[in-house]
């Protein structure tokens, strides 16, 4: 699938900002970059479309800029809560519909969805649980944030499973897990959601979705 070309801005170039910024640009977009320190424009300025010294707070400013007309603005001014949520309110008084703004912590997340934000993150936090989920079970492939208390994990089977068909297992009723896909012998392609019929092999492992406490109790079925 070939991707449009989107058009984002990004205020505020600290250190996620400007990764931020760089990145979308080099995926093909057009990056507007706007902030107050000369020194965050000139560092990112030949890693965007167009990069510019402007108080965001003054949305006179943002205006004139012509964010009105982006597919989304992020706004990554993380230190300063006044400063962020002015933005925030400015971008959606000029009508722009998607603005994700982060925050440093959940008051501030709270002020920013209260003056027009429509997506906040926390990514601090959300790097903390994700490692933790991750140093906690090593299996797990994706921390599914959004859908609490659900992980797809990779599972290497007990030797019981050797030999059977997925729909003599019957995970799906039986636990309430799905096999998503299945990892076999290095060098064999990922068999994306297999059917009842696959037969498992000594070398199989299986990528699971499910509730954690189901995979747990899988996982300790083996021991
Ligand atoms: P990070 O945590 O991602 O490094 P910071 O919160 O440290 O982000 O960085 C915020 C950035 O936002 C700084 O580069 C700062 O100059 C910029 N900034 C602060 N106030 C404004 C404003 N009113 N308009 C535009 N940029 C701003």
């Amino acid at each position: 699938m070939k991707n449009s070309i989107k058009q984002f801005v990004v205020i505020g170039l600290g250190n996620f900002g400007h990764y931020l910024a760089s990145s979308l640009y080099g995926k093909g977009n057009e990056v507007l970059a706007i902030d107050v320190d000369p020194d965050k424009v000139q560092a990112v300025k030949d890693q965007v479309s167009q990069a510019v010294i402007a108080d965001a707070t003054q949305g006179k400013i943002l205006q004139s800029l012509g964010v009105s007309k982006v597919d989304a603005a992020v706004v990554s001014i993380g230190s300063m809560m006044e400063a962020s949520a002015l933005a925030c309110m400015n971008l959606k008084d000029l009508g722009v519909e998607h603005i994700i703004a982060k925050a440093n912590s959940e008051i501030h997340s709270r002020l920013l969805y209260k003056v027009g934000a429509s997506q906040v993150i926390f990514p601090e936090k959300d790097q903390a649980l994700a490692l933790a989920e991750r140093l906690h079970n090593p299996n797990i492939l994706e921390y599914m944030r959004f859908v609490d208390g659900y992980s797809i994990v990779e599972f290497a089977p007990a030797q019981n499973f050797m030999g059977k068909r997925l729909k003599d297992l019957d995970l799906i009723n039986r636990y309430g897990i799905q096999v998503i896909a299945i990892k076999g012998a290095v060098g064999e392609q990922l068999s994306m959601i297999p059917t009842g019929d696959f037969i498992i092999q000594p070398s199989d492992i299986l990528i699971l979705l499910g509730p954690n406490a189901a995979l747990d109790k899988l996982e300790r079925l083996k021991e």
